[in-house]
């Protein structure tokens, strides 16, 4: 099916997955779960991003249910798809509905190959950009140094651990024999310098798959803004918003998510990679000589400094105001 023709008429869907482990376990509400197990439960396969091994992250076929924990979360590293066009390939002439799932500009490379093919459904996530796997791979030696750990020793990692609320997710390792790094996302070097913008693919900056130019049939992100659009959902324990890029993708969300009021500006106001690519700081060349010369934990302390430093004032400024205010209510309390 063709795109929508009116993309006026576009309207956000928010979801909550009903399984709670589910939701807990993937990074916004859990749509992409409800959507793979529509897919597999009827014979259908589904392609979606992985660790591997190593650790690195892979996009990879799976073909039951029990499968889809491995694609469940996003990972905030950037993967190559070309060996899985011959799968797809195959999987199409054997009838079987294929879901694919991955960042916008992957499911613009699987439409230009496949088409408008009715077995074909094609979910991307709505994309800040994403980092450059060496920058990961760089991370992850130097964080297992510095936790006198081995790869193998690794038994999970989670880019969006909700253990402290959806929010103030926090990155997390978890190591067999139940040891575990875990650091706020706003502590996290790895997650800052994603953030801001030091460490994506030279081509995020000029995204030509921004809304309204999407080649999938479902986009799907975080309900950032959750507080202030919708405040009666908002529990904390993560939403999915999803726009319908196409009618094939508007009868599944149909079928199984909300419609809401809100338009893709409003919500594009709390969550702006929905519309706009991020931009290159002007420091970035000096940041990689410093990757390079010193490593990643070094260059991102380094670089994300200012950052640190000003939040760190913020929050100075913000705890001296609530112990002003306290003491002022108690005084008039006190009366
Ligand atoms: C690099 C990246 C940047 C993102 N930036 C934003 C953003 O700025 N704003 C926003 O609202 N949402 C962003 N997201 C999407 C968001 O984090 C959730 O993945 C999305 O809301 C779906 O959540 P869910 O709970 O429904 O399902 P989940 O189970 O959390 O989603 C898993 C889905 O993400 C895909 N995925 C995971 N990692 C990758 C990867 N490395 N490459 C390709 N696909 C991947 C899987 O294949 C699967 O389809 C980003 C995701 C990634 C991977
Ligand atoms: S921002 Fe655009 S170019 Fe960069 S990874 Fe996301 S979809 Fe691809």
């Amino acid at each position: 099916m063709l795109p929508l023709e009116s993309r006026r008429d576009m309207k956000i869907y928010t979801f909550e997955n009903r399984t709670i482990d589910i939701r807990a376990y993937s990074s916004a509400g859990g749509l992409f779960t409800a959507l793979a197990e529509i897919v597999l439960n009827k014979g259908g396969v589904v392609y979606g991003a992985s660790f591997d091994e190593d650790w690195s992250v892979v996009h990879r076929r799976i073909d039951n249910v029990a499968d889809i924990c491995h694609l469940r979360g996003s990972k905030y590293v950037f993967t190559d798809i070309n060996g899985c066009f011959s799968q797809v390939c195959a999987d199409l002439k054997d009838g079987r509905t294929v879901l694919f799932s991955g960042t916008p500009c992957q499911i613009a490379a699987v439409r230009k190959k496949f088409g408008y093919h009715e077995n074909i459904l094609l979910v991307e996530v709505v994309c800040h950009g994403a980092p450059k796997k060496e920058y990961w791979s760089l991370y992850l030696d130097e964080l297992l140094k510095n936790q006198g750990k081995t790869q193998d020793e690794i038994a999970s990692i989670n880019f969006r651990d909700k253990t402290k609320g959806w929010k103030n997710y926090s990155v997390c390792v978890e190591f067999k024999g139940g040891s575990r790094f875990i650091q706020n996302h706003r502590d996290n070097l790895y997650i800052q310098a994603f953030v801001h913008d030091y460490t994506l693919r030279e081509g995020c900056t000029k995204c030509p798959f921004k809304n309204p130019n999407s080649k999938a049939d479902i986009s799907m992100g975080d309900f950032w803004g959750i507080e202030a659009l919708a405040p009666n959902i908002d529990n904390n324990l993560g939403t999915t918003i999803a726009i319908a890029d196409t009618a094939k993708g508007e009868s599944i969300l149909d079928s199984i998510a909300c419609r809401t009021y809100f338009s893709v500006e409003q919500v594009a106001q709390y969550n702006p990679a929905i519309v706009k690519s991020p931009s290159v700081p002007l420091d970035k060349p000096e940041f990689d000589t410093t990757v390079k010369a010193e490593g990643f934990h070094y260059a991102a302390a380094k670089f994300l400094k200012p950052v640190f430093d000003s939040r760190d004032r913020k929050m100075s400024f913000r705890n001296q105001l609530r112990s002003f205010i306290y003491r002022v209510y108690s005084f008039i309390k006190n009366r």
